[in-house]
């Protein structure tokens, strides 16, 4: 079996260790004996949209999402809706998911137009929301941080990923955190998120080879590490909300 891992706009848009979701990607595909391939998706370049099985789209300011944003209102934009479409997975963090919605609002300048791939909108608040962040979730409990002033919020199409348990999450009002809708994963947790979260990174892995391969069931992994990274996580955040 073999994983073709696209990571978009990789230069402008993986800040605050969002890189490292890629390497957990890979790495968990490649302890269950899956080769895996990694390919940057970079502005200006023409994408290929029969290829990734999986999307990483990271975080980045507020000039590397202006950049993309127009990068993502021409040929790439169409060419990622062709990727989800085609059934690819996808993660994506803070900016990146703001960019997967219908539109994200900056403070200043005009409002920059998302894929709309994701069913929810984002303004820049006036505050920055920025600590840990753990959320409970039906598959698991999320923890990382977050550094965001956008406040998104889900229109129906869209589902919550997870409920605020420390911190602000999409936009400090109802509780809720990230977004979920088909195969398409939107989440404020940075920090990198995956390594801390394996139960995230197997259910993204599963859709992903599932595209191509038919209902795969993933070996599991001594995950003893990263269940300590979680609880540790976890502490640090209720003892530093
Ligand atoms: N510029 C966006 C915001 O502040 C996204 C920031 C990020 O990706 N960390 O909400």
């Amino acid at each position: 079996m073999d994983l073709r891992i696209a990571h978009l706009y990789p230069d402008l848009m993986s800040i605050y260790g969002d890189r490292g979701n890629v390497l957990a990607l890979a790495q968990r595909a490649r302890w269950r004996d899956v080769a895996v391939e990694v390919r940057p998706y970079s502005a200006g370049v023409p994408f290929d949209a029969e290829w990734p099985d999986l999307l990483f789209f990271g975080g980045g300011q507020d000039v590397g999402q202006d950049i993309v944003g127009a990068d993502l209102a021409g040929p790439g934009g169409d060419a990622v809706r062709r990727m989800v479409a085609g059934g690819a997975a996808a993660l994506l963090v803070c900016g990146g998911y703001q960019l997967f919605g219908h539109e994200y609002v900056p403070e200043q300048g005009a409002p920059i137009p998302g894929l709309g791939m994701l069913d929810v909108r984002t303004r820049a608040g006036k505050k920055r929301f920025v600590g840990n962040l753990v959320a409970d979730t039906p598959d698991g409990r999320l923890v990382g941080f977050e550094n965001h002033s956008g406040r998104t919020y889900l229109g129906p199409e869209a589902k919550p990923l997870g409920t605020v348990v420390v911190g602000h999450g999409n936009n400090g009002e109802d509780r809720t955190e990230g977004a979920v809708q088909g195969r398409v994963i939107g989440t404020y947790s940075h920090g990198s998120c995956l390594p801390k979260n394996p139960w995230l990174a197997d259910k993204l892995l599963g859709w992903a080879l599932e595209r191509r391969h038919g209902a795969v069931s993933l070996r599991p992994l001594d995950d003893a590490e990263e269940r300590a990274a979680s609880e540790q996580a976890a502490l640090v955040a209720r003892a530093r909300p």
